[in-house]
């Protein structure tokens, strides 16, 4: 994989942060795009830690559907936030129809559940995309800064917009004029995983302050609610977890106490968001709380990998296990993801990076340059 040389990596941020700026929107879909493309290129990543150069308007609208659904939610028992200066936003508008009309669900529930339902929703949202926030999102004052992508249907702003009925056909997999690639530009997909650790608290704030804004509330409450993981990860693994690590904390091995045991994202959620089973141990608090954002060291690293996937990266018989006790079995075709994740983190981190071993919270060992072969070999499949 090429690495960007260190200037460009800075400039590149600088260029991203100036399009959120300025970006021609009055809704949050740029930021959600964002972190959309940042999430794809992450979980997409090869073997060889190597970023994609195209992902599709699918991969995107999954995520996209993903960021928005907790937002769906009535915030403080109250209404629904706007995301749009004008209305609310289309997107958003579709998931909070979706949700209420079936009770709730979270995005887990909604998947397994109701995949017809699911994939129609995920179709709309990738119809929005396509018609709006993609072929905008690079536009300033008119112009197209070619920045991050090009798009498959149409390199220039004024190129025709897709027919719908050829996105249709598309999504029911016939023959079709549409073409679903977001082409990134060279060394864009490689930039965004690099800098998806800084780019990412970054634009949460900045989402949530315009949400903060528009809704004339205070910012304050408003980040957690919309970026921290539901409520629904927790409940059902926390048994079948139990059992795997039997009544052990993850990290430190010592024994757990049913009622203050913690379920701790192995990857920081303020990370990388991932509430998938493939992601979470069963820790102490106060092991959960020494760990805070931090990334895990080595040995941790080892030990996930081991109970998590098998040589051939697919799930060891320990997760489906959890995945079934927890009816969380769809869960399992997303633990590909999840190790393409700690690849995209672990084989891109610069020397001198303190990473948590635990188990008190000054415990860390310096990631240096030579360790990157040793994680290559723990998280390749
Ligand atoms: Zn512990």
């Amino acid at each position: 994989m090429t690495e960007p040389a260190a200037d460009d990596v800075v400039r590149f941020a600088e260029r991203v942060l100036f399009l959120l700026g300025r970006a021609a929107t009055t809704t949050t879909y740029k930021y959600a795009v964002l972190l959309g493309l940042v999430d794809v290129c992450i979980e997409q990543v090869a073997e060889d830690g190597a970023a994609p150069d195209v992902i599709t308007t699918r991969q995107l609208a999954e995520k996209v559907t993903w960021l928005y659904f907790r937002h769906a939610e009535r915030f403080a028992e109250g209404r629904v936030l706007r995301q749009n200066r004008r209305g609310q936003a289309r997107i958003l508008q579709e998931i909070v129809s979706y949700r209420e009309a079936r009770g709730m669900p979270g995005w887990h529930r909604a998947r397994r559940e109701d995949p017809e339902g699911f994939a129609r929703l995920v179709d709309e949202v990738e119809w929005y995309l396509i018609r709006n926030p993609l072929p905008r999102l690079q536009l300033v004052g008119g112009r197209s800064i070619d920045l991050l992508y090009r798009i498959g249907w149409g390199p220039e702003e004024t190129s025709e917009a897709p027919r719908r009925s050829d996105v249709r056909a598309y999504q029911r997999g016939e023959a079709s004029a549409f073409d679903n690639r977001i082409l990134l530009f060279p060394g864009v997909g490689e930039a965004l995983v690099r800098l998806a650790g800084i780019l990412r608290p970054v634009v949460e704030r900045q989402w949530a302050s315009m949400v903060a804004r528009i809704n004339d509330l205070p910012e304050a409450d408003l980040e957690r609610f919309l970026f921290a993981p539901a409520r629904e990860t927790a409940a059902a693994v926390r048994g079948p977890l139990w059992d795997l690590q039997e009544g052990r904390c993850f990290y430190c091995g010592g024994d757990l106490r049913r009622r203050t045991c913690q379920i701790d994202h192995f990857i920081p959620f303020a990370r990388h968001p991932d509430d998938g089973i493939a992601n979470l141990v069963l820790a102490h608090g106060r092991c959960n709380g020494a760990k805070r954002d931090f990334l895990a060291a080595r040995r941790h690293v080892e030990r996930w990998r081991m109970r998590t996937w098998d040589a051939g990266g697919r799930p060891t018989k320990a997760l489906a296990y959890v995945a079934r006790e927890a009816g969380r079995e769809l869960d399992l075709d997303l633990a590909p993801a999840t190790l393409a994740t700690a690849r995209a983190i672990y084989l891109h981190l610069p020397p001198g990076i303190h990473l948590w071993r635990g188990p008190s919270r000054d415990a860390f060992e310096v990631f240096e340059e030579d360790h990157r072969e040793a994680f290559a070999r723990v998280l390749v499949s």
